[in-house]
């Protein structure tokens, strides 16, 4: 089973982990948990 990451809010900081640990390692499993209705576009 490879890695996982879980991010825990959808905002600016969210979003940019996500981007960046993708960018560093693109078989990574992530997934975002946002509580609210939105999530941020741009990372
Ligand atoms: C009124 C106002 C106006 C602003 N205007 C600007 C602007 O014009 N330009 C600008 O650059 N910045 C602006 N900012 C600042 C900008 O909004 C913040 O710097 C930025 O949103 C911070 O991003 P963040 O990801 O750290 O936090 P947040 O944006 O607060 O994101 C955190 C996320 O985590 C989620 N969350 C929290 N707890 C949980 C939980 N337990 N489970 C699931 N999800 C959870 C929240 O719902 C939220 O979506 C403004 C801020 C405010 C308050």
């Amino acid at each position: 089973m490879g890695k996982a990451l879980v991010i825990v809010g959808a905002g600016a900081a969210g979003g940019s982990v996500a981007a960046e640990a993708k960018r560093s390692d693109p078989g990574l499993s992530v997934t975002m948990i946002e509580q609210g209705p939105h999530v941020a576009t741009a990372a």
